[in-house]
């Protein structure tokens, strides 16, 4: 889990409007596809992490600013849980045979973007110490992060509920 968590692991994207790329985000759903955003409610979004641990590693970030769970109303928290749960579906349909699912908190707890919550999850297959070794070397050459991007849009229309706007 250390490594699954490393800080490094969660460099998102280098440039900020504000100070937060996930308020920034948040505050713009016409900019969605551009920030491979995949599936959005009323209190959360769903995020392609851009240096993403396995393919398919998605984030679910609360719209609120807060940077530890019990700041979060409870209906967000279990809004959140919630579209975790049903995104399973999402991972194992993109043909994860197991799934890594947490939250780094604040600095000391690991967390990359340590003011802005979010929760991780990584698809996982069988033996894929080997399987990143080879996805580590393809990424050198340039995963088509488009496509694994589509591919997971497309399973969150399937089995997420559309959003409430
Ligand atoms: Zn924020």
């Amino acid at each position: 889990m250390d490594v699954l968590y490393a800080p490094w692991r969660e460099k998102y994207f280098s440039k900020s409007e504000s100070n937060c790329i996930f308020c920034d985000i948040a505050k713009n759903p016409n900019l969605d596809t551009q920030n491979m955003v995949v599936y959005r409610n009323e209190d959360l979004f769903i995020v392609m992490n851009k240096y993403p641990y396995t393919p398919g590693h998605i984030l679910i970030v609360p719209m609120s600013h807060i940077d530890s769970p019990e700041k979060l109303p409870k209906n967000i928290w279990l809004n959140m849980f919630s579209i975790a749960q049903d995104s399973m579906n999402i991972l194992y349909d993109y043909g994860a045979s197991g799934i890594n699912m947490g939250m780094n908190i604040k600095s000391a707890g690991g967390a990359g973007i340590p003011e802005h919550l979010h929760l991780h999850l990584l698809p996982r297959w069988s033996r894929d110490t080997n399987f990143l070794t080879s996805i580590a070397n393809t990424r050198s050459y340039g995963v088509d992060f488009n496509e694994v991007y589509n591919k997971i849009y497309n399973l969150a229309k399937k089995y997420l509920k559309e959003s409430k706007k």
